[in-house]
């Protein structure tokens, strides 16, 4: 058998448990452990934390503006852990997070953190504007390269422009030029098209949504396992599902709390994550110096996930595809509603009562929007679904809220 053979059958083998990734108690790791930094894996020669910070969410003032202050003491929080490698776009934060994580790490030596970007498919008029894009990234980001970068968001939306401005050789030259030392792309929909784009260029890694509930709701193993079957190590996005797995109420919460009392949320699902061995981070978008310090704890005393935990993930991923949730990260990439319509925040207050099922609070929420906010304000424009990485077809939800909203008012 090839090595290369041998590889990915022993990591679609593997469950749990860390044999190939220096996880495990002795080595290196065990010596971070020691000096409180948090556990690493391999990529290719490179030692990356296994604790990555996503910075699509970052903390933010009451106008909106990231709260710099707090995204400094985070990311001096997370270098001084070992959590060197961060995850940025063109589009976060309406452009602002590449001008924001430019400027925080400016204070640091650049061979001290890993930094990732994305080449924005959906805003792309022409070939130029790869590279005319790309250079402004590097502005903004005040570096000449990224040590890993992107095609953002490959998916039925966005393939045509990615193949007719022939974006992947466009990146490829970039990357001869030695400004891109990695070269990936992040990927929403099918396994399909997957499969297709996997096996059309020769990746070295791929961003997906991964987490112990969309395993089975989206079918994210088969994803997983179409890219480690084409020996393409995964960059797993989403761990909490954008919170939702973090929020967890009822017999979902209890079953948790019964059956892996030593975790939190978060750090259960974190750890799930990470029990895939072809996973080389976990990318979490992290929001305060809190959630920053919970994760860093979860990596630095990093327990591989056991068979009967991922049993427990099972229970509580049925428990929560019955509750009829709408499948909303709240990752706003729908917000540019001509109508200014609040849709992640109605998904997200919609979801809490599926899950929780308080009416009162429920109402309370929503009555609290301002009138165009509202689900009922929609002219089923489409715009949002376009832009809708989970590929939602926003406007009959909306309907449906708006709906179940006037039924519950009637009957209050
Ligand atoms: S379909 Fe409705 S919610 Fe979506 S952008 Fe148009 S008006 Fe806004
Ligand atoms: S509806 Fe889609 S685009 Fe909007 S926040 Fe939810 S997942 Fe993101």
């Amino acid at each position: 058998m090839k090595r290369r053979e041998f590889i990915v059958n022993s990591l679609l083998a593997i469950g749990g448990t860390a044999l190939l990734n220096g996880c495990g108690a002795g080595g290196a790791n065990a010596k971070r452990k020691k000096t409180g930094l948090v556990v690493t894996r391999k990529f290719k020669n490179l030692d990356i934390p296994l604790l990555s910070f996503g910075c699509m969410r970052l903390p933010k003032l009451e106008d909106g503006t990231i709260d710099m202050p707090q995204f400094e003491k985070m990311t001096e929080y997370a270098m001084k852990h070992g959590v060197n490698y961060f995850d940025t776009a063109y589009g976060y934060h309406a452009g602002e997070s590449e001008n924001a994580v430019g400027k925080v790490l400016s204070n640091y030596k650049r061979d001290s953190f890993f930094l990732a970007t994305k080449n924005p498919l959906r805003a792309l008029t022409s070939k130029e504007d790869v590279r005319r894009i790309f250079e402004e990234q590097l502005k903004k980001c005040q570096t000449d390269y990224f040590d890993f970068y992107l095609a953002h968001n490959i998916s039925v939306l966005t393939i045509d422009n990615f193949r007719s401005f022939g974006v992947y050789e466009e990146l490829a030259k970039l990357k001869e030029e030695g400004k891109i030392r990695h070269l990936g792309f992040s990927y929403h929909g099918s396994y399909e098209l997957l499969e297709e784009v996997a096996k059309e260029y020769p990746w070295e890694f791929c961003q997906i949504q991964l987490n112990y509930l969309d395993w089975t709701a989206m079918n994210v193993k088969q994803s997983y396992e179409v890219l480690t079957q084409a020996g393409i190590p995964v960059l797993p996005m989403s761990p909490l599902r954008g919170g939702a797995l973090t929020k967890l109420t009822g017999s979902a919460k209890a079953v948790l709390e019964d059956e892996a009392p030593n975790d939190t949320q978060a750090s259960f699902a974190l750890r799930w994550v990470a029990g895939r061995e072809n996973n080389f981070t976990v990318l979490s978008g992290m929001s305060s110096l809190q959630q920053m310090e919970e994760n860093v704890e979860t990596f630095i005393n990093y327990k591989p996930i056991t068979k009967k935990e991922e049993d427990v993930a099972d229970k509580i991923s049925s428990i929560l595809q019955k509750q009829g949730e709408i499948n909303c990260t709240t990752c706003n990439y729908c917000q540019d509603c001509p109508r200014g319509v609040a849709i992640p925040a109605i998904f997200d207050m919609y979801n809490e009562y599926k899950a929780a099922g308080k009416t009162d609070v429920f109402l309370q929420k929503y009555d609290a929007l301002k009138d165009r906010e509202k689900a009922g304000k929609c002219i089923k424009c489409g715009l949002c679904s376009e832009n809708c990485p989970q590929l939602l077809d926003i406007p009959p939800l909306l309907e449906m809220i708006d709906n179940t909203v006037k039924n519950l008012k009637k009957g209050a």
